[in-house]
């Protein structure tokens, strides 16, 4: 079982079949009890329950120096777009205008040629935000800033960290190797880091 109060993505395990009941917001998949939609891990220790409690609509807004949790929408050589779901630390989604921008020099502290070589679309990322207001921008250049979760692009499985130092991950299923601009927690879970 996953700690109480982790962010959880759709798809992410919080616990087994033999530890907890599927409740509000998880399923049992093969004995294994996922979220079915993204929020907030909790236990129902009445009913022996794991839930998932979906982030509120309250608004909030974007400081620079926030920490965000965004999901990639297009890549191009010189920028990332991306959708702002969630600030880290505060179980709210954003609303209003939420996308926003990673330019490539702030990708990452060493050189980037392109983008594309860095980010894939469904990426999910954690950022600072460097400008609010109208134009949103972030950056990415950081230890624990980067990719936080993606998914293979041959067969779509939940990449690893790579074993061996050939690329920065490869898929469990089908042993493709890929490149991302990770965060150095790159699949500890542990999403909502601030
Ligand atoms: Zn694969």
């Amino acid at each position: 079982m996953i700690e109480e109060g982790t962010l959880v993505f759709p798809g992410d395990k919080v616990a087994t079949a033999e530890e907890l009941l599927p409740g509000a917001g998880t399923a049992d998949v093969n004995g294994t009890i996922v979220g079915t939609v993204m929020g907030t891990f909790m236990v129902n220790k009445k009913n022996s329950q794991a839930e998932v409690t979906p982030l509120t609509s309250t608004p909030v807004v974007l400081h620079p120096g926030d920490t965000v949790i965004c999901e990639v929408k297009h890549v191009m050589d010189k920028l990332v777009l991306v959708d702002v779901l969630h600030v880290a630390g505060k179980h709210r989604h954003i609303t209003g205008d939420k996308d926003a921008a990673i330019p490539v020099p702030d990708i990452a502290k060493a050189y980037v040629t392109s983008a594309k070589d860095k980010f894939k679309i469904g990426d999910m990322v954690r950022a600072t935000v460097t400008q609010a207001g109208a134009n949103i921008r972030l950056s990415t250049a950081g230890k624990n800033l980067g990719v936080i979760k993606s998914y293979c692009t041959q067969c779509r499985a939940e990449l690893e960290v790579a074993r061996d130092k050939k690329a920065e991950l490869e898929c469990p299923r089908c042993g493709s190797l890929e490149e991302r601009h990770i965060a150095a927690d790159y699949g500890e879970g542990n999403l909502d880091w601030k």
